[in-house]
């Protein structure tokens, strides 16, 4: 049974330029550049050393503090450099690079012992959970979240269900439909080892009702496991968002602030699950991912195994190069991907596609005033109002649009895409929410640095309180020293020698 979910549009999907083209090998390039933060979370710390040779899927970056994931090299040779170089971002921004010049052998380093057995599982849940950690797997859906500290939300959440994301809702992206068509055997193997590691009692594979043949490979496959079932979704952007999914095939709803584990799941995608195969079942590391490459500014769209770290460029000449004119280029899919910044950005583990759009691919008009449709409302996922939310951002005011609910905003692109006027509508959205971010982080910094100073304040009272009674302790003990002393002289009677006593007791008395 499926659950009706809201909003979302009906998107021009553009798939074909791909989807029946086999995904094939690409062969290693002269030289990888690969970041040390291909995830959401801390980037990895490096552990090799420029000159240093290292082996295909040798660990590179360890992962670093709280969330985060191990770094592997994408082919053998020898590390050339460990410096900033440009990240797949529309930023242009930089990350710490371990640059390696590929020794052409492409010859694997020495890997952990697979676990061929089969089910059920001779390792416990956390043993495998750890393996996919140390394999350096995130979710190669796009989101990059490291797929071991989904797996463990088990011991935080009370979880009964694994949902694996097969929609594929971006179009032109068309890598997990091959892969399921190809590789559904090691998916499904991924999967019941997923669905051991958190004790699922329900495994649902969801894909989008548009890949029939995708739809019927994963059937056969899972046949070898009852208790997955494998479910076509409505073709509806954005299906493939992981509250969406797990709405349409539980309906189970996940609030805005929450994750899906807090109500009882958790999602992974199709690509995760062969990656977790892999590791399990061969010991090998993330080091390489399928790519779609489309659009019509490519000569030939394809889908390609891309080993980490190869640049874009020569993913690009690999697919024939471009025609002479592409006006954009986008790493992920048109609706949720972002413009790269350059050819030479690396493919990383999150990055599902390369697409190069000529002028007519591109939904954009020049912006005119809003006339009140009411369109981009009703195509909002998130139940949001866009229209108005954007006006507020545009007056400045910020905290309006925060209490109006921009944060919910799941930056799908639906609204632009709808809206009549081609008002940027999800741009405002990411400007709005960047900005609201970094005043949470600034008001949060302040009410720590307020705490600071409020608890040396207190401290600097309570240690003069000390101070002050001490003190008063110690006038005390001199005076009732000074009072016994005179006493004394007093009864033996002499009188000058009661004078000095006097004086001494005053003298002390004056002294405290
Ligand atoms: S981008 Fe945000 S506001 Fe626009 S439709 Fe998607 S969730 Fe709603
Ligand atoms: S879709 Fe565009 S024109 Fe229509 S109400 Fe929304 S912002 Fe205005």
């Amino acid at each position: 049974m499926l659950f009706s979910v809201r909003g979302g549009v009906k998107l021009s999907y553009r798939k074909e330029l791909s989807s029946e083209s086999p995904i094939v090998r690409m062969p290693t390039p002269k030289r990888v550049c690969i970041p040390l933060q291909q995830h959401v979370g801390s980037p990895a710390e490096p552990v090799v050393e420029v000159g240093q040779w290292v082996g295909k899927g040798q660990l590179i970056g360890r992962a670093g503090r709280g969330i985060s994931a191990n770094v592997h090299a994408s082919t053998s040779g020898t590390v050339i450099a460990i410096e900033e170089r440009m990240a797949p971002h529309p930023s242009g921004l930089t990350q710490p690079t371990v640059v390696i010049d590929a020794d052409g052998q492409d010859r694997w380093a020495d890997l952990v012992q697979p676990i061929t057995a089969d089910f059920p599982l001779p390792a416990s849940p956390k043993e495998l959970s750890d393996r996919v950690a140390a394999a350096g797997i995130v979710g190669l859906g796009g989101a990059a979240f490291p797929s071991a500290v989904k797996l463990d939300m088990r011991y935080k959440h009370s979880i009964d269900t694994l949902v694996i994301n097969g929609a594929e809702c971006e179009p032109y992206i068309t890598c997990d439909d091959r892969l399921m068509r190809e590789a559904a055997n090691e998916i499904v193997d991924g999967v019941r080892i997923m669905a051991y590691a958190i004790a699922a009692e329900q495994v649902i594979i969801a894909i989008e009702a548009n890949k029939p043949k995708a739809v019927k490979a994963m059937r056969e496959a899972a046949k070898v496991d009852s208790s997955i079932r494998v479910v076509t979704v409505p073709t509806r952007f954005p299906m493939g968002s992981a509250q969406h999914l797990l709405l349409a095939v539980t309906g189970r709803e996940t609030p805005a602030d929450k994750r899906t584990a807090e109500v009882g799941a958790v999602v992974h995608n199709v690509a995760t699950a062969r990656a977790v195969s892999s590791a399990i079942r061969r010991g090998e590391p993330l080091v390489s991912r399928v790519v779609t490459v489309s659009g019509h500014g490519v000569r030939e769209p394809a889908n390609v195994e891309v080993p980490l770290g190869t640049s874009v460029e020569d993913l690009l000449a690999f697919c024939g190069g471009l025609h002479p004119v592409p006006t954009l280029l986008i790493g992920g899919g048109p609706m949720m991907g972002a413009p790269l910044p350059s050819v030479h950005a690396p493919v990383v583990k999150g990055s599902c596609g390369v697409l190069a759009l000529t002028a007519s691919e591109i939904n954009e008009g020049p912006e005119s005033p809003c006339i009140r449709c009411g369109k981009c409302v009703t195509a909002c996922p998130a139940g949001l109002v866009p229209v108005e939310m954007a006006q507020l951002i545009k007056r400045g005011d910020l905290q309006g649009a925060k209490a109006i609910g921009s944060q919910d905003c799941i930056a799908c692109g639906s609204c632009s895409f709808i809206c009549p006027s081609h008002i940027p509508l999800a741009h405002y959205f990411s400007f709005a929410n960047g900005k609201l971010n970094a005043l949470d982080r600034d008001a949060r910094r302040q009410d720590r640095i307020r705490a600071l100073i409020q608890a040396r304040n207190e401290r600097a009272a309570r240690e003069a309180e000390v101070k002050k009674a001490a003190s008063a302790a110690r006038k005390a003990a001199k005076a009732a020293a000074a009072a016994a002393v005179a006493s004394v002289v007093v009864a033996c009677g002499a009188p000058e020698a009661t004078e000095a006593a006097v004086a001494a007791t005053q003298q002390l008395e004056e002294s405290t």
